[in-house]
């Protein structure tokens, strides 16, 4: 007989957005004639850029033509090309990666998930709450011990290193999902001191880099000192260019990221990725590999601004109507979430019960994303123009603003 996993039983027994979409199921039976405008799932809603879509057919075509037809990719982690223009897009904001640090993937999600195969089970991880479900889930997974790094109203839920805490592993995602809040540089090289003295990895999770409007604030985490002999960076371009039915994101490892196994020896931490991957995954199809790699042409990059400037015109109706509202909230201004405190203390889910009934706008309750979520709630900037701006004219009639 298998013996299960039995980490597996210690997880909430639905991923958040599977609760959410059945209620927001039983409501519709029960209420068939609403009409539901959905801010929940951070998913994009805006057609890829032709620019991209051309280059995929492009590579499509070359598959059908023995001259040109790909097979399996040699090493797996990307075409020179697609790596040659993710380097070229890092340099444009002024970060030095080579091409050869970069390993291309099916997306953010896989990465953050699989890179804790090369950890022990040993090491404590710490996880900024509330947070991304994966970076828990997936150490929960493993029989790790996670531990948590408060994100709050008092510091802007941008959580802070404590220099009591002593962990292994460290979580970032900036901007932030769920909460819109960004680091400063100050604030990441905080983290990096912290990492370096506790002989600690940083997982920076870039995966909302391009919604950076600020100049001030970096996009990624290698624009900040110290940063390569202690981090990796996981980035996606499923929010950057819309990716997300498409499938494709890249993790960069400095080649001098480097620590100690139990024998003393030094292992490379883009070496041991490079094996787990080599042995599981077979890398990314080629015609969405030319698709990615059109994302970074001077064209491309000017399509996907078009998309990105819409989402952020969402974000600034949202908060708009917040402000009008009185409501406390983050994000919005680097980020396409809006993270509010509910109204008049609710509780996350009790104001998603009452915002589905009463104004029919779906949104995610904080409390899925963490002990510190719960009371705050996130609506999403990717939806419709029309539809964003009559939910939040239902939001504020249901507040009789
Ligand atoms: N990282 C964060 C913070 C996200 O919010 C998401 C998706 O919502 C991802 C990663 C997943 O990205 P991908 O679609 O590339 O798997």
């Amino acid at each position: 007989m298998p013996k299960i996993n039995e980490n597996f039983l210690k997880l909430e027994k639905n991923y958040l957005f599977i609760n959410i979409a059945k209620k927001v199921n039983a409501y519709k039976e029960a209420n068939p004639d609403a009409d539901i405008i959905r801010m929940g799932i951070g998913d994009v809603t805006l057609p890829i850029p032709s620019v991209v879509i051309e280059a995929m057919k492009k590579g499509a075509d070359e598959m059908g033509v023995k001259e040109t037809f790909k097979g399996y990719e040699d090493s797996g982690a990307g075409y020179d090309f697609l790596k040659e223009a993710i380097a070229g897009y890092y340099k444009s904001f002024g970060v030095d990666v080579l091409p050869e640090e970069i390993r291309v993937s099916d997306g953010a999600k896989s990465d953050c998930g699989n890179i804790v195969d090369i950890f022990g089970d040993d090491n404590v991880v710490l996880v900024t709450d509330p947070a991304y479900p994966v970076y828990v889930d997936s150490n929960l997974m493993s029989g790790r011990k996670v531990i948590y790094a408060d994100s709050n109203k008092e510091n802007g839920f941008a959580a802070m290193p404590d220099e009591n805490v002593k962990a292994d592993i460290i979580y970032l995602c900036s901007p932030n999902n769920p909460t819109g809040s960004v680091y400063t540089a100050e604030q990441l090289k905080q983290w990096i001191d912290y990492a370096k003295k506790n002989d600690a990895i940083i997982i920076y999770d870039s995966a909302y880099e391009a919604f950076i409007t600020e100049d001030n604030i970096p996009r990624s985490i290698f624009a900040v000192e110290g940063a390569r002999e202690c981090a990796i960076e996981i980035c996606s371009l499923s929010k950057t260019a819309g990716f997300t039915g498409m499938r494709c994101g890249y993790t960069v490892i400095p080649n001098e990221l480097k620590f100690k196994a139990s024998d003393g020896t030094d292992v490379y931490i883009s070496q041991i990725w490079g094996r787990r991957q080599g042995s599981k995954f077979n890398g990314v199809s080629y015609p969405v590999q030319c698709a990615a790699a059109a994302v970074f042409t001077e064209k491309g990059l000017e399509q996907i601004k078009e998309n990105i400037a819409y989402y952020q015109e969402n974000a600034k109706i949202i908060a708009n109507a917040l402000d009008e509202m009185g409501i406390f909230y983050t994000g919005g201004k680097n980020s396409p979430y809006i993270w509010f405190k509910c109204p008049d203390n609710m509780g996350s889910w009790e104001f998603f019960d009452k915002l589905l009934s009463e104004a029919n706008v779906v949104g995610t309750p904080g409390a899925g994303f963490g002990r510190n979520g719960e009371g705050y709630f996130r609506l999403t900037a990717f939806g419709d123009r029309d539809r964003t701006i009559e939910a939040m004219q239902r939001f504020k009639k249901m507040m009789n603003t």
